[in-house]
């Protein structure tokens, strides 16, 4: 395999309702680190933990980042107990920033986080942000969704139907810094010339389909992102709305 060279892209929104953005994203492509973060919590709560959520992240997988470069057979699972570590670090702090500061109690987070390294992308993820992977004109869902909606269609309480005209749409029933811990799911995959990946909030994935977000995607690159923000604008934008997308080229090959 040629080595392989990356092209990202983020943007975040506030919608057409709030009045506030408590979305935070990360696309750095010198350490080729990309996060999604989509806060909750009153008092500016919200916005706080997104943010602080992105920044204990990064600085702590600088201040670990000789696991991304050790040799050995256990490396792989290194790196992902470091992705894990990394956003448990955050939680801890995010609780306790909040018991410091009564008026930010109970805020958290989602958390999604891809880390690439050595053509492979490793993920970590908390909460209903979600990474997908676009593929030979395929998509897929790498995350699954830490929400109760999702967790009662996978236990067959209710049906698709169901889900998508659910009430209680947006609790999530993992999140970084309500509790000092968290189960935090962590995988990673191998990369091939011509991949694209995403990670969105739920202001994006629960209005834009699978099928139209490949295809944007697809089609325009990097450049998908304003097009996707757009699109969940002009359908009400209710929620906040954040999308990055990377492109996997061969290197060499010239960027759109
Ligand atoms: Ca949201």
């Amino acid at each position: 395999m040629g080595s392989l060279r990356f092209k990202a892209r983020g943007q975040t929104d506030v919608g057409q309702v709030r009045s506030v953005n408590q979305d935070s994203f990360l696309v750095d492509e010198k350490d080729l680190l990309f996060i999604v973060a989509d806060g909750m919590g009153g008092h500016a709560g919200g916005e706080i933990a997104s943010r602080q959520c992105i920044d204990e992240i990064r600085s702590y997988l600088r201040k670990h980042h000789r696991v991304f470069t050790e040799q050995g057979p256990l490396r792989e699972s290194q790196i992902a107990a470091t992705l894990s570590n990394s956003v448990n670090h955050a939680s801890s702090r995010i609780y306790e920033h909040a018991l410091e500061e009564p008026s930010l109690r109970g805020m958290g987070t989602t958390a999604t986080v891809v880390k690439i390294l050595n053509g492979k992308a490793y993920w970590a993820h908390v909460g209903d942000s979600r990474l997908y992977l676009i593929r030979s004109g395929y998509l897929y869902q790498m995350t699954f969704d830490h929400s109760l909606v999702n967790e009662q269609l996978r236990a067959g309480i209710i049906t698709p139907e169901e889900a998508e005209m659910h009430h209680l749409k947006n609790v999530i029933t993992r999140s970084v810094g309500y509790q000092e811990e968290e189960d935090v799911d962590t995988n990673g995959f191998v990369l091939e010339e011509g991949d694209r990946l995403v990670l969105c909030s739920d202001g994006l994935h629960g209005k834009v389909s699978d099928e139209e977000l490949s295809n944007i995607v697809k089609e325009s690159g990097v450049h998908a992102v304003s097009q996707l923000v757009d699109l969940a604008n002009r359908r009400g934008g209710e929620d906040n709305i954040t999308a990055i997308v990377i492109e996997i080229q061969e290197s060499g090959t010239s960027a759109r």
